[in-house]
């Protein structure tokens, strides 16, 4: 049985919900995304409570911002790498430095405008990621979740074994971010990027599911790292 991929557009990026024997989530989306997590379960007939497990990509306030209450909502187990925990369980603010001329000004303009704005309720983790491959096949998904740092230095990724990969901040697809799949415009090591991606495409990938805008083929991203 291949794996159905559900995507909950936030606003500001992408969540998703793959469901095969069992369903998980990847990503909490910014704060207050709640309204719009019930109402896509509803449009795509999925009952919040079947997600068994919600993997966080990374830390930032955009993918972590409404963990805790779409956990209260499923009773979904969260992982997050033990590198990036503080940002859940303390609520700390984490965005990553420009690593792009565009990165490092839109970063200059928005960060005083969102940083004082946006709280991210923190929780508890109950799955702390090491750098170690995790299998998920107890939560019904042929695939494994990968340490992929680089955007931050605990970000990770969910590759299916049928070669899709949640790949979080690891690229950038669209406004405001770039113009057409690409490295991420921030990221605290770029290099350590390119890495991560090599190591996501010997395992496998082929069709990206960005954190942010819409899914393409991993042939675009090899042309950034080799
Ligand atoms: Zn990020
Ligand atoms: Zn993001």
């Amino acid at each position: 049985m291949s794996a159905k991929i559900f995507d909950i557009q936030s606003g500001i990026n992408t969540c998703y919900v793959i469901k095969e024997k069992g369903t998980i989530m990847i990503d909490g989306g910014p704060p207050k995304m709640k309204g719009i997590f019930l109402k896509k379960m509803t449009d795509y007939s999925v009952d919040p409570e079947e997600i068994q497990l919600i993997v966080l990509s990374h830390g930032d306030f955009d993918h972590v911002g409404s963990a805790k209450e779409i956990q209260e909502i499923t009773g979904a187990k969260i992982a997050i790498h033990e590198k990036d925990r503080m940002n859940l369980e303390q609520g700390q603010f984490n965005w990553s430095k420009g690593v792009s001329t565009w990165g490092k000004i839109s970063r200059s303009i928005l960060m005083p405008l969102i940083r004082n704005r946006v709280t991210s309720p923190s929780t508890k983790a109950d799955i702390i990621l090491d750098d170690s491959d995790v299998l998920l096949n107890e939560y019904g998904i042929a695939g494994r979740i990968l340490y992929t740092p680089g955007h931050t230095m605990g970000s990770v990724s969910v590759l299916l074994d049928s070669g899709e990969v949640f790949a979080g901040c690891l690229a950038h697809n669209g406004l405001p971010f770039t113009f057409h799949p690409a490295l991420p415009i921030y990221a605290e090591n770029i290099e350590l990027i390119k890495e991560s991606w090599k190591k996501l495409i010997d395992a496998g990938a082929k069709m990206v599911f960005p954190g942010h805008g819409k899914p393409f083929s991993v042939e675009i991203i090899k042309k950034y790292i080799y």
